[in-house]
This record gives structure tokens, sequence and C-alpha cells, in this order.
């Protein structure tokens, strides 16, 4: 077996440093266990998002403008959708739905998530094996102060505005890690796990929440390292910084090191954070990790690889 590197991620954040890591391996080194809290029905299909924007952007295809879905997408589905009536705060791209589709067909056939994904991820051409966290339902449930919401209806439909007083993963407990996930995890070619700058609260916990997934990730003794997500105190995109101050937290690198504090031995921070260095007790490196182009993908995941072969020594 060849040695290989294991990410754990959500979708936008995450699957950008994926890429990196994807371009500076060698072809087949990368596999990532994405996140599938984000999973819902709708119209009757099964949809994957984290799984989805982690495909689109590894096999080239993801739009960068909308920063979700299929480059040089359609929408004609939407359109006749809107026009009889039916749903349209989630929006499907013409593309899009066939991915949604055929996954939906394949389930109802029997094959698993895991299963779909890597046929779906090869034949689109990717070359890391994109493997989904667990094969059983896990719904992330996101509580406000006019009830909870399901993950969709909070992000996409209400657009983040509700302030969050709580999140539950539903199901997680009853969950069993994904067959490719376990066995990655406990595979003597494991060089390095990486927690990629997904939102540790929407993205990573949901994960973490299945039952043997924490010490699955520590047992192989292959070094975790966890890449920050908070530049400053401010998220590159998304509610992450809203959440963690709607929950109490302070929105910093130190906090998302606290949250992972005994799961990972170093972590990578910006270099507009290199001040906070001082305050971190385990290894640490800094580097510009704001992704904006390929390069800046590409060296952020040299900086991860790096600091992985420092811990390995
Ligand atoms: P989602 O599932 O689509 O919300 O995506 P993720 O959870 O994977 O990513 C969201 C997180 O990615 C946010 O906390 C962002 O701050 C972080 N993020 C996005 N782009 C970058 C970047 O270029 N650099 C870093 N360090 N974090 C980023």
């Amino acid at each position: 077996m060849s040695d290989f590197i294991l990410a754990l991620t959500g979708g936008i954040g995450g699957a950008k440093l994926c890429l990196g890591l994807q371009r500076v391996l060698a072809p087949g080194a990368l596999r990532i266990i994405v996140n599938t809290g984000d999973d819902f029905e709708h119209l009757g299909l099964a949809i994957s998002p984290d799984i989805d924007t982690t495909v689109y952007t590894l096999a080239g295809l993801a739009n960068c403008e909308l920063g979700w879905g299929r480059k040089d997408e359609t929408w004609t589905f939407m359109e006749v959708l809107q026009t009889l009536g039916g749903p349209a705060w989630f929006r499907l791209g013409d593309g899009d739905l066939a991915m949604h589709i055929e996954r939906t067909r394949r389930r109802a056939a029997g094959e698993t998530l895991t299963d779909i994904t890597a046929d779906l991820a090869h034949r689109l051409g990717v070359p890391s094996r994109v493997i989904p966290m667990s094969d059983d339902p896990v719904r992330t449930v996101v509580g406000t102060a006019a009830g909870e919401l399901a993950f969709q209806e909070y992000f996409v439909r209400e657009r983040c505005g509700p302030a969050v007083t709580a999140l539950r993963f539903q199901g997680a407990q009853a969950a069993n890690i994904s067959g490719a996930a376990a066995a990655s995890l406990h595979d003597a070619s494991l060089q390095a796990i990486v927690i990629a700058p997904s939102n540790p609260y929407l993205s990573i916990d949901p994960a973490l929440a299945v039952p043997g997934m924490r010490a699955a990730l520590r047992a192989r003794g292959a070094p975790v390292i966890a890449v920050s997500p908070i530049i400053g105190d401010s998220a590159v995109k998304g509610p992450t910084a809203k959440i963690m101050r709607e929950l109490g937290l302070a929105p910093s690198p130190l906090t998302v090191l606290e949250h992972y504090r005994g799961l990972i031995d170093g972590i990578v921070l910006d270099e507009r954070d290199a001040g906070l260095a001082k305050h971190i007790h385990i290894p640490a490196r800094v580097c510009d990790t704001l992704m904006r182009s390929l390069e800046d993908r590409e060296r952020v995941a040299r900086a991860v690889l790096t600091l992985a072969l420092e811990l390995r020594c």
C-alpha cells in the first residue's frame, strides 16, 4: 500500500485545502473524510452538499462565483419548478440535479453512500478518495430562540440569520463510522491526518460526534494537524465567527485550538496571527492561509505537509 494523507473536511473552506493537497501530493495519495451532517432530503432527492462541494472542487468543476454547485451551470429546472409553485429556496442547477438523481436512484437500489460517492468521484476524474464520514444518517440540527431548524433550513433558507443557541447531531450516537473511513484511519500507510479549515462546529463536529471517530483519529499515531478557519477575529467566509459569538466563544484561532484540544498535535495559523504563537503549546506553523488562488491552496497544503513531516521525525 502507498502512503497517504487523510483529511477531514466540510464544504467550501475545507475543499480549498483538499484541492491544494491533491495538487501537491502524488495522484491517489489523498483520502478525504467528508461531513454528512448537512445531508438532507429535498424534492425526494438525497442531497449531500459537502460531498458534492468536495467532489466538484477536486474534479475542477466547482462554481467559483457562487461558491457552491457546478460551473457553467444552467437553471431551466429551477425556473420551471418556480413557475409550477415548487420550493425554490434550495437552488439545484440542471447538471447538479443529475448528481442528486443518480445518488438517489442508487441509494434506493441498495448501494451505500460510500460506494456511490467513490464511483461518482471516479467518473468525474477525481484522483483522491472521497469518503462519507458515515453511511448512516446524521443530521445537524440548529437550536435557535424560535426553536430548532434542520441544517439547510438554517443555512440556506434562513441564510444563517437566527442566533444559534445550541447544535446537535441527530442520529450520530447510533451511527457507525463508514467502513472506508475506519479502514483508512487504521491503515498502516496513513502518514498524517489534516483537519481542514472548515467550520469546527458545523462541519467537523458532526464527524467527531460519531462514536469511535475521535479514538480512531488517534489510533494510528499519525500526527493530526488542524488549519485554523479563523483569521484574526473573523471567518474568511460563512457563519463560523458569528456562531462562535452566539455560543459565547471568542472568535480566535486560540478558541479553535482549544476546541481541538487533545485531538491535534499541531496547528497551522495565519501569518496575521503570528503573535498568538507564544500562547500555543503545541507545534505551530505560520503561513498566509488565505486561499484565493491555486498557488495559495498549494502553499497552505505544503505548510501542513511540512509540519506533518516535522512531527513524524
Ligand atoms: P461549508 O461546509 O461550505 O460551510 O464549508 P467549510 O465548513 O468547509 O468551511 C467554512 C470555513 O472555511 C469558514 O470558517 C471559513 O473561515 C473557512 N475558510 C474559507 N476559506 C478559507 C481560506 O482561504 N483560508 C482559511 N484559513 N479558512 C478559510
